[in-house]
């Protein structure tokens, strides 16, 4: 493509790619499928690699989530809550381990592999042991206070078991069942439905009557810790969630920590097949480099960590709910 006709297009997704990005991020009312904004997001990336120069930073393909809605609070996140660099194929899995061994001169790397949640994702913080505030990523460094809508999901404890004081991040999620409910109880009513679980939660958090929250049953897996205090740090990821379970968070169950990219992939496989039977969705698996002094050697590019990657299921095995109509994609 020549740099004028490529300097058009780029335009053009860019333009299509925020309007995607605000329906998704900030109204909860996508009108495109994830596979689709996935495609042209792809075709972005592509485009802005061959033309360095025209990457803006203000491009949708370094910006992360959308603007905090004005009726809530805002809480400035101490640590950015960042985005996830996308593997469609075991190509781009082989790629990003090739990376991170070169980067960091080993032979192997121990990962670890978990089910990438179809929810929102929070930040909670814990003050000696308490609950004081919870907040939505936002565009990663702002975001939206909703400590009353999260302090109504029943499987989030308002106390730790230990007096420690942490920022711990999650997903919070509406299962399957939950959101064939919500959508009987509207159609019953004749409102408008939820295109699918993701958006339902993203809605039932980001409102401003905690009483609504508290009449839908979410639920959140927690999956990282941003900062701590009166504990020694852990030095692999994998202790970090076993010390989350410990404090008396949730944890997904279903989580591996295997030696080398094969091992990710036998996991994969495995969930591609089997997620149909989960209660809840998710659209991929997030892949996480376990030793947590190499993840601070490989930092951050603007959008995303270096040391995790999140495979995307493909499309076509899925089914997409968009705006109540089922649609196989
Ligand atoms: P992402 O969904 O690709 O990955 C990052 C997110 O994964 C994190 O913020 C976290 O919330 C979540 N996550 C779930 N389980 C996790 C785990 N175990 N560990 C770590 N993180 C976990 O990136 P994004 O920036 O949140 O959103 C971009 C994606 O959203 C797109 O790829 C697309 O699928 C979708 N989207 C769709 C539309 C649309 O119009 N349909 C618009 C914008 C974005």
């Amino acid at each position: 493509m020549e740099r004028a006709e490529a300097e058009q297009r780029i335009q053009t997704l860019r333009t299509e790619l925020e309007e995607y990005n605000y329906r998704y991020h900030v109204l909860d009312d996508p009108t495109v499928s994830d596979a689709e904004y996935d495609r042209l997001m792809a075709e972005l990336l592509r485009l802005e690699e061959v033309y360095p120069d025209l990457v803006t930073p203000d491009s949708p393909s370094v910006k992360v989530g959308g603007e905090p809605l004005p009726y809530f609070e805002k809480v400035e996140h101490r640590i950015p809550m960042l985005s996830l660099g996308n593997a469609f194929s075991f190509d781009d899995l082989q790629d990003f381990d090739e990376r991170i061994r070169r980067l960091s001169g080993r032979e192997s790397i121990d990962y670890v592999c978990e089910l990438k949640i179809d929810g929102l994702a929070v930040s909670l913080r814990y003050e000696d042991g308490v609950m004081v505030r919870g907040a939505t990523r936002g565009d990663g460094r702002t975001g939206e206070n909703i400590t009353q809508n999260l302090k109504t999901i029943r499987s989030l404890p308002l106390r730790l078991r230990e007096l420690v004081t942490l920022e711990v991040r999650g997903e919070a999620f509406l299962p399957k069942k939950e959101f064939e409910r919500i959508n009987r109880v509207k159609e019953e009513r004749g409102e408008a439905l939820f295109a699918n679980p993701r958006n339902a939660a993203a809605g039932s958090l980001r409102q401003l009557d905690p009483k609504l929250a508290a009449e839908r049953t979410l639920d959140i897996f927690l999956y990282g810790i941003g900062e701590m205090e009166g504990v020694q740090n852990p030095l692999t990821h994998t202790a970090s969630l076993d010390l989350l379970q410990k404090l008396g968070l949730k944890v997904n169950p279903e989580r591996v920590t295997v030696k080398g990219i094969d091992d990710v992939m036998d996991f994969v496989n495995h969930w591609r097949e089997h997620r149909m039977e989960l209660g809840y969705e998710i659209d991929g698996i997030v892949i996480k480099v376990d030793d947590l002094a190499l993840r601070e050697q490989l930092g951050f590019t603007a959008k995303s960590p270096r040391w995790a990657i999140a495979y995307k299921f493909p499309a076509e095995e899925g089914v997409t709910v968009l705006r109540g109509i089922e649609v196989t994609v």
